[in-house]
């Protein structure tokens, strides 16, 4: 153990040389953060899987909302938000732009929210409304628990803007090895097949990192990225899954650093082994092992000028559920059959309050320059293909979020799209929609995405 340590603080001390002085590239940038805790108290319904009968037992970890304020030369600033839970709603985050928009005077596209996915967290008024009806004291405390939630994220954010110091900004990428793709492989097969070098289908283990360093050298920040779902766990307590296990460890190893964690596009990802805490841990470590190789080596200096774009675009679904299907769902003794109850009462109840115009969805894409850096957050569980794809297609280094704005569904690729299957179709029911995308979406998506940081570079 101590011989690890040693090893950590040597690479702390290479990471700092290989950082530019704040006089060199990065002068003039800024940097701020904030953090408020967010764990439920037992009693609160939980979310995630079809399986959660019953409310939170307690804790097992606490749940945070994190967040990063960054400022370019110019006084350009941008904020973004992480916080350990499954999803987010478009409204809590709409809710959240809007205060600080007013408070702060910084605008929509240059606020970002990003959830780690986990599923050991709170039920969230208005999302994953088909995974179950909840008891009308459950429905109480989940608004109750919604709003309160949008204050600390509003604390977070305006403590970070509050907090603006000079700052230098560097990233960089490691990789780690714990997700496997869930469509292509089994979870009792992965570890062996992992080993062997035998996994299949598309896998991405990169870990990208930004650091933020203050005028002294100390790391000030730390954004850790990973395309996995974090469903390790669950059981019945509030913890934060690997994402959680992973901050915890790198505050543990940086004091000086708020460490936060955006997900990236993982929606076809799992990881393995899972179910046990100790699992968690161990994938936490290991991506904070990552981080802290990636921070070890040479890093890429941010420089030049902070741009926001947040736009929608319309999205369709491919057939409207007939009476017939919905009284199926509603009736009919299946596996899951709470879930198929409440997918049939969500979509009835919004066809009858908005009638055909359920049949599409708002999808928010947002895109961010670093200076040469790009950062783009999709909306939804957005599969891997898009990550590859967008990377390929933008100019320069890019690095793909998914979980941000609104996570409302899966976003397939048409690949997926055309497999369906859980990613591809059958998801639509926990998330209360009305069923399948119509095709095209990825094309849709890429397609604004490249619009937009194209307008952002000015070319
Ligand atoms: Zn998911």
């Amino acid at each position: 153990m101590k011989l690890g340590a040693l090893a950590l603080l040597l690479l702390e001390v290479v990471g700092a040389e290989a950082a530019p002085s704040a006089a060199g590239a990065t002068a003039g940038w800024k940097a701020g953060t904030g953090r408020a805790k967010i764990t439920p108290p037992a009693g609160l319904w939980m979310t995630g899987y079809a399986t959660r009968d019953r409310p939170a037992d307690g804790t097992s970890q606490d749940l945070w909302v994190k967040a990063l304020a960054i400022a370019d030369p110019a006084g350009n600033r941008g904020v973004l938000l992480t916080a350990d839970l499954c999803g987010i709603t478009r409204q809590i985050s709409e809710h959240v732009a809007a205060e600080l928009e007013r408070r702060h005077g910084i605008p929509r596209s240059a606020i970002m929210t990003n959830v780690s996915h986990t599923h050991c967290s709170p039920w969230l008024n208005g999302n994953l409304n088909g995974l179950r009806l909840l008891p009308e004291d459950g429905l109480e405390k989940a608004a109750a628990y919604t709003l309160e939630l949008e204050q600390n994220m509003i604390r977070a954010a305006s403590a970070a803007l509050s907090s603006l110091e000079p700052a230098v900004l560097t990233w960089g990428e490691d990789a780690a090895h714990f997700s496997f793709n869930r469509r292509e492989n089994t979870e009792k097969d992965a570890p062996a097949l992992r080993a062997s070098g035998k996994l299949k289908g598309p896998l991405d283990p990169r870990v990208p990192v930004l650091a933020v360093r203050n005028a002294r050298g100390d790391l000030h920040a730390l954004l850790v990225s990973y395309a996995c779902h974090a469903t390790t766990l669950s059981f019945f307590e509030w913890h934060g899954d690997y994402p959680g296990s992973a901050q915890l460890e790198l505050e543990r190893r940086h004091p000086s650093a708020t460490v936060l964690f955006a997900a990236g596009c993982g929606a076809d990802m799992n990881p393995a082994p899972r179910r046990e805490v100790a699992v968690a841990e161990q994938h936490g470590r290991d991506l904070a092992d990552a981080a802290d190789r990636a921070l070890a080596k040479p890093m890429q200096a941010v420089s030049g000028k902070f741009g926001s774009a947040l736009t929608d675009i319309t999205l369709n679904f491919a057939s409207k559920p007939t009476e017939a299907q919905l009284r199926e769902a509603r009736e009919k003794d299946q596996p899951n059959k709470e879930m198929h109850q409440a997918w049939s009462a969500t979509v009835t109840e919004q066809l009858r309050l908005k009638g055909d115009a359920i049949m599409q969805y708002s999808y928010p894409i947002q895109t961010w320059t670093l200076g040469g850096l790009t950062w783009v957050a999709l909306g939804g569980e957005v599969v891997i293909d898009y990550s590859f794809r967008l990377r390929r297609e933008l100019p320069g280094e890019s690095w793909i979020f998914g979980y941000s704005t609104d996570v409302m569904a899966y976003i397939p690729s048409e690949r997926v799209l055309k497999e369906g299957r859980y990613e591809g179709a059958t998801s639509m029911i926990p998330y209360g929609l009305p069923g399948p995308w119509a095709p095209g979406l990825e094309d849709k998506i890429v397609n604004r995405v490249r619009e937009l940081v194209t307008q952002l570079r000015g070319k």
